[in-house]
């Protein structure tokens, strides 16, 4: 076992090693003092990272008032979070109808200028439409399912602490599915992965013949990087076939794994990603989706020709600048969507059997790996808590938040061998994001300067009022958001 890593650290040439607690420190000792009765109010403590909540869960207690009163609060708080945006879906288009109308009347008779901010208007219209709906649809529920699994992870895991505690004093943990993690590399996970390897590079052609695939990050030291991490990760995890890794030039947040073994890295996760754990946790994490096949017993409900049908006609109403119904238009614009989206539905699929199960293997690939175990739950806090609910929007509809997930992740650490060193960080990845910051300006510079047909037909629009959002902003300050105006004259004041 990490003979690669050892092997590096013996050479005393680059990895910086942070060494980290083992996780019997860091949680609850049976020693520890009874729980007392919380005097912070219950919500405040859904703003804290899911790490901190398992440590903190065991030693505070609520009264069943508080909880009934914090669960109505939420779920009041989605209601009219999401009444309010379906509101202003309902407010935008009845205004790009009665600007239609206005076009239609003035008919000839318009002059250039009229026609033209009308023209804007409409189109600014679309996409503050678009983008409530998008709000309402994606960004709200997810909010409010992550503040959701923290309450119940703060209610329920003192007793599932317990029970994982005797379990592992018993050695029953040893029954567990997948407990054989010293035979990781020599496993049966889910029979031939070699047979996916067909299906997953005709999946990689139909992306890229549909246009849907985006180019590849040109920066080889960028690419080798995330290469040598996955590679180390596959060599010590279940994977049988040879991986193929490429970095996309992406703003979504997101990282996918098509069968047989080609992973697909986006540029917006490799922003978001603060130490080599977190990137070694998401990819494990998707390696472990091609080792247990996730993807071939998908396939059984769906063909490729079936996906790619759905992919090519968001990708002609793309590029023909029609706006879809379905948010797709400001989606697109934002990053919120786009590829992940489309292929996750549909070939990635969403099924909580099948993420509890990439969730077990991937940790158990990352501890086989010699890294901190805890970067995947760290990198998915950060993507629920401060990146959001708005940039994280196509990461949480392939990884939903629901606590069974964190409550499984939690077990499996505490259920492995303790490691003497687990891997944090290291200076290659500092390395790497240091090559990553003109690769993302020179992205971002050009997203400015050449509009894509994204922006619509009409050219030389003001475009609307961007949302106003601050990383780590609580949900409710975005439920406050007021309808902003299509288009901002001198005089407006940005409220109505
Ligand atoms: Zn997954």
């Amino acid at each position: 076992m990490n003979t690669q890593l050892s092997r590096i650290t013996a050479a005393g040439l680059t990895l910086v090693m942070v060494h980290l607690p083992c996780m019997a420190s860091l949680a609850q000792s049976p020693l520890s003092p009874a729980p007392a009765a919380s005097t912070q109010p219950l919500h405040d403590y859904l703003q804290k990272p899911y790490l901190e909540l398992f440590e903190i869960a065991p030693t505070v207690t609520f009264t069943s008032t508080d909880v009934t009163a914090e669960r109505q609060a939420l779920k009041q708080g989605e209601n009219s979070c999401r009444d309010r945006f379906k509101d202003h879906t309902k407010q935008y288009g009845r205004q790009v109808d009665q600007a239609r109308t206005e076009l239609k009347k003035g008919g000839e008779a318009l002059d250039n200028t009229a026609r033209h901010d009308l023209h804007c208007r409409i189109q600014n219209l679309e996409q503050l439409r678009s983008e409530a709906e998008v709000l309402a649809g994606q960004a709200i529920p997810n909010a409010y399912d992550n503040l959701g699994a923290k309450l119940d992870l703060l209610l329920l895991w003192p007793e599932q602490y317990r029970k994982a505690q005797s379990e592992l004093a018993s050695g029953t943990h040893q029954q567990r599915r997948w407990a054989d993690v010293k035979d990781i590399g020599f496993r049966d996970i889910a029979g031939r992965q070699q047979d996916d390897i067909k299906t997953g590079q005709q999946a990689v052609d139909e992306l890229k013949r549909t246009g849907l695939l985006p180019p590849a990050v040109e920066s080889k030291p960028i690419q080798e990087y995330v290469k040598s991490v996955a590679d180390r990760v596959a060599q010590h995890s279940d994977l049988k076939v040879p991986l193929h890794v490429t970095v996309l030039q992406s703003r979504e947040i997101n990282a996918f794994a098509l069968p047989g073994g080609y992973l697909f890295i986006e540029r917006g996760l490799l922003e978001q990603v603060d130490d080599e754990a977190e990137l070694a946790g998401v990819i494990a994490h998707e390696i472990a989706h091609d080792t247990a096949r996730h993807g071939h017993k998908l396939m059984k409900r769906a063909t490729i020709a079936g996906i790619f049908y759905q992919a090519a006609q968001i990708a002609a109403v793309v590029l023909t600048g029609g706006v879809a119904g379905i948010g797709m238009y400001y989606a697109l614009q934002y990053g919120f969507y786009g590829l992940g989206m489309v292929l996750s539905l549909k070939l990635l699929g969403i099924s909580r059997d099948f993420e509890l199960e990439a969730d077990q293997l991937g940790i158990q690939y990352a501890w086989n790996s010699g890294y901190d175990t805890t970067g995947f739950v760290r990198f998915f806090d950060k993507i629920a808590t401060k990146a959001g609910y708005i940039n994280g929007a196509s990461w949480f509809r392939t990884h939903p938040p629901f606590f069974e997930r964190m409550f499984a992740s939690q077990r499996e650490m505490m259920f492995l061998p303790k490691e003497r060193d687990q891997i944090v960080q290291t200076s290659e990845f500092l390395e790497m994001k240091k090559q990553l910051a003109p690769v993302v300006a020179a992205a971002q510079k050009e997203e400015k300067e050449k509009p894509s047909l994204l922006l619509g037909k009409e050219e030389g629009c003001t475009p609307p009022p961007k949302l106003e959002y601050k990383p780590g902003q609580p949900i409710e300050t975005l439920c406050a958001t007021p309808l902003r105006p299509a288009v901002v004259t001198e005089t407006a004041s940005g409220c109505e």
